[in-house]
């Protein structure tokens, strides 16, 4: 098999560790694979050289901080390509550029165009274990190196397992695979051996420290095996995110999401008029403000009640927004003590009665529900944010996950 290793910040945080990741490849190649490893800047390393030069500007040249970023991931790279030479293991380590990476203009936020693999095909031919430098490229104008913003190895080895056809995409980090939901919140969680990457995304808040969401999405788009796996325990097999059609067993809920980072906007008295929705969340598109759950309620008179969700982060912006339409409101209040909580699974597609289940399953703990919105593969709810905890662990048992 080929495959396609990635090694976070953490997994490469010192240099015992560095010989520890030396190790995990050994072992793959002795069993007669094919190794690609990209590898993260130490942890920590990425913010020490923002500092230093923030040390020196305020606003420094995207360009300059691109050649001042990429360099943590080639120490690691180079260090780690030394260890398993000097242990009989022919290995080689490559820049983004060597690598055959060519991005678009955009420095610090860089997006992938091409990739040449010609390069990595040569040395793989060799019989050599290359090491790619994560989260950078080569500009295809000014041929400068770009970076792909923050967490961007994991889009490295995605990408580079989609052109190079790999088998697999195995991403390391100090977390053993996917739960069925955050084992801080439910201890009796399980983990996943295998989950389709429109759950992953779905559940994004359970892959937050472990997968990029971006590089999800890219795996879904090229059709990239990925597998979430630990460094520090490799003999644990981790999670499997695949195609939906490779899982023949599709549990009804796979996991339950916790998101606090939600404010609820109400708007009450709204003119009821044709058009009025689309003036409101046409405002709010335009200033690039994320709605979530939407409920319109009947009103009353010739009045309206629109109920929505936005990430806390878009709250200022939203307020600006929201001045526009004062005149057509009777009353816009917020409510930043709520969370949303969702079930999320496949399964659901082809089963009823999930839903009722969910909501009983909160009003046996005397949950109020204050907004549901259900799609194909995920039911949320909003709640009080007290409840977010009993919350999970009354679905969580509902569903029969710790089984
Ligand atoms: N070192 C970069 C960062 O910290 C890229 C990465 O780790 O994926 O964002
Ligand atoms: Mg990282």
């Amino acid at each position: 098999m080929l495959k396609v290793l990635k090694f976070g910040g953490t997994s490469v945080g010192t240099l015992e560790r560095i010989q520890n990741v030396a190790n995990i490849i050994k072992k793959i190649k002795d069993e007669g694979h094919d190794v690609i490893a990209v590898v993260s800047a130490m942890s920590g390393e990425t913010n020490k050289l923002l500092e230093y030069a923030a040390n020196f500007s305020n606003n420094p040249e995207a360009n300059e901080i691109d050649m001042l970023l990429s360099s943590g991931e080639r120490v690691t790279s180079a260090l780690l390509s030394i260890a398993l030479n000097e242990q009989g293991y022919k290995a080689t380590s490559m820049s983004g550029r060597e690598a055959g990476i060519v991005t678009d203009n955009a420095h610090t936020k860089a997006r992938i165009e091409s990739i040449d693999t010609t390069n990595m095909k040569n040395a793989l031919n060799d019989g050599k274990v290359i090491i790619v430098a994560g989260f950078q490229g080569v500009t295809e104008d000014s041929k400068r190196v770009s970076t792909l913003g923050r967490g961007g190895s994991d889009l490295t080895a995605v990408a580079i397992a989609g052109a190079i056809e790999a088998d697999v995409c195995e991403i390391y980090t100090d977390v053993d695979g996917i739960y069925t939901t955050d084992p801080r919140i439910e201890p009796r969680a399980k983990k996943l051996d295998k989950i389709s990457y429109d759950e992953m995304l779905e559940l994004a808040s359970l892959g937050a420290k472990v997968l990029q969401n971006r590089s999800v999405e890219m795996a879904k788009k090229l059709n990239v095996n990925l597998v979430s796996r630990s460094s520090f325990t490799p003999e644990v097999e981790g999670t499997l995110i695949t195609k939906e059609e490779n899982i023949m067993e599709k549990p009804v809920v796979s996991g339950i999401a916790l998101d606090r980072n939600q404010v609820r906007v109400g708007m009450y008295g709204v003119i009821d008029r044709p058009g009025i929705a689309s003036s409101i969340f046409t405002a709010l598109a335009d200033a690039n403000i994320n709605v979530d759950m939407i409920v319109q309620t009947r009103g009353l008179d010739g009045t309206t009640d629109l109920d929505f969700t936005i990430p806390r982060t878009d709250w200022e912006d939203c307020k600006k927004v929201m001045e526009k339409f004062k005149t057509e409101t009777k009353n816009i209040d917020y409510n930043d003590t709520i969370c949303k909580v969702s079930i999320v699974g496949v399964g659901m597609k082809s089963h009823t009665g999930v839903a009722s289940k969910a909501f009983s399953a909160l009003a046996n703990e005397n949950i109020n529900i204050r907004i549901i919105s259900t799609s194909e593969i995920k039911i949320s709810m909003v709640v009080e944010e007290k409840y977010a905890e009993l919350a999970v662990r009354a679905l969580h048992d509902a569903y029969n996950l710790d089984k």
